[in-house]
């Protein structure tokens, strides 16, 4: 049987060694059922989980609640929402407390004096004419002045179908603010017309990804072995889905058998008591979930799958680090 050692050298070794000290426990959070936007095809949004409980007001019950989390294990707190940037002193809560990052669209800037050195993941759907269209406006024009050179920053790219051929002047205009990009695909979880995938689209992006990484590997926080889950949704003869998902809130899963899945892992409505299915919204079809976390997750929970070449376990590793990146628990 093959094991780590007999499948590395040494510097692929010291690598997976860096790794595998990492214990990431991490759970989701919506911070607020409120946005200063309104996305076409925001799984939030569309799917109705801003009605699913009114959010909790009161801030010690913030704070308590997050030390309860911190008991329970959760050692990375992923603030979503709505935008969690509208309620700063709920930021602040999880912050003092956890290793937290902070996904927002970027138009309202988290102050570095009160959060130094919190990760910030910046929503981009596209360029400009396409953020016109799904969300209203050009986000980028803003978000990029408000962050602009942030050592502790990232745009989280979702790349559309119409993005094909095209991704590049957005990649060099990030790269240009001095920040860093990671990379993922649109679920359009609200069918808008022209924005669904076809394997033809998935194979001609996942070239242009791989070419992107190669071309600004300074910028692009991503991996090959990546671009090919995430656009095939094949893993080792695996095909990505609900029965494979390890995304899924764990006092909800009721799957038989159970798969690889994210020990502990809960996504969390903001009234500090609601639990969602799953990273992203029950509504959304698994067959057609392009959630990036979610496919980077299923590659990381399969470790003893990897050890099938080492070919198939530097893959792993690769997808390992660039979480580990993106989460801050390693230097870029
Ligand atoms: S910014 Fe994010 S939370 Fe707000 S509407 Fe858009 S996708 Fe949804
Ligand atoms: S929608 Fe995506 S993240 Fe949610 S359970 Fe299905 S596959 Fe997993």
């Amino acid at each position: 049987m093959n094991t780590v050692s007999s499948l590395l050298d040494k510097e692929w070794y010291e690598r997976y060694k860096r790794i595998s000290r990492l214990n990431i426990r991490s759970s989701i959070y919506d911070v607020t059922n409120q946005c200063n936007l309104r996305c076409r095809g925001c799984f939030f949004f569309s799917s109705d989980e801003h009605k699913a409980a009114p959010e909790e007001m009161d801030i010690r019950k913030w704070e308590a609640f997050v030390d309860s989390e911190k008991a329970r294990g959760v050692n990375l707190a992923i603030l979503i929402g709505g935008e969690p940037t509208l309620y700063l002193d709920r930021v602040a809560a999880f912050y003092k407390r956890l290793p937290t990052y902070c996904a927002t669209n970027g138009l309202i800037k988290v102050p570095r004096d009160r959060f130094p050195d919190m990760m910030v993941g910046i929503s981009l759907w596209g360029d400009e004419e396409d953020e016109k269209v799904l969300r209203g406006k050009d986000t980028f024009a803003i978000s990029s002045k408000n962050y602009a050179g942030d050592p502790d920053t990232y745009y989280l790219y979702t790349i559309t179908p119409k993005q094909v051929g095209r991704i590049e002047s957005i990649i060099k205009r990030i790269a240009d603010a001095g920040l860093k990009v990671h990379l993922q695909l649109l679920s359009n979880d609200e069918g808008v017309e022209g924005f669904s995938w076809t394997d033809e689209l998935l194979r001609d992006i996942r070239d242009e990804m791989d070419v992107m990484l190669d071309r600004y590997p300074n910028t692009v926080i991503s991996s090959k072995y990546y671009h090919e889950i995430i656009t095939t949704g094949q893993m080792l003869g695996r095909s990505f889905g609900w029965n494979e998902c390890p995304s899924v809130t764990e006092p909800m899963d009721r799957r038989k058998p159970q798969p690889k899945r994210l020990i502990r892992f809960i996504r969390w409505a903001a009234d500090l008591n609601t639990m969602h299915r799953c990273c992203t919204s029950a509504t959304r079809d698994c067959s057609i979930c392009k959630d990036g976390a979610a496919h980077m997750s299923w590659v990381m929970v399969n470790k003893r799958a990897h050890l099938r070449s080492a070919k198939d376990l530097q893959g792993w590793i690769e997808v390992y680090e660039m979480f580990a990146k993106l989460y801050r628990f390693i230097p870029w």
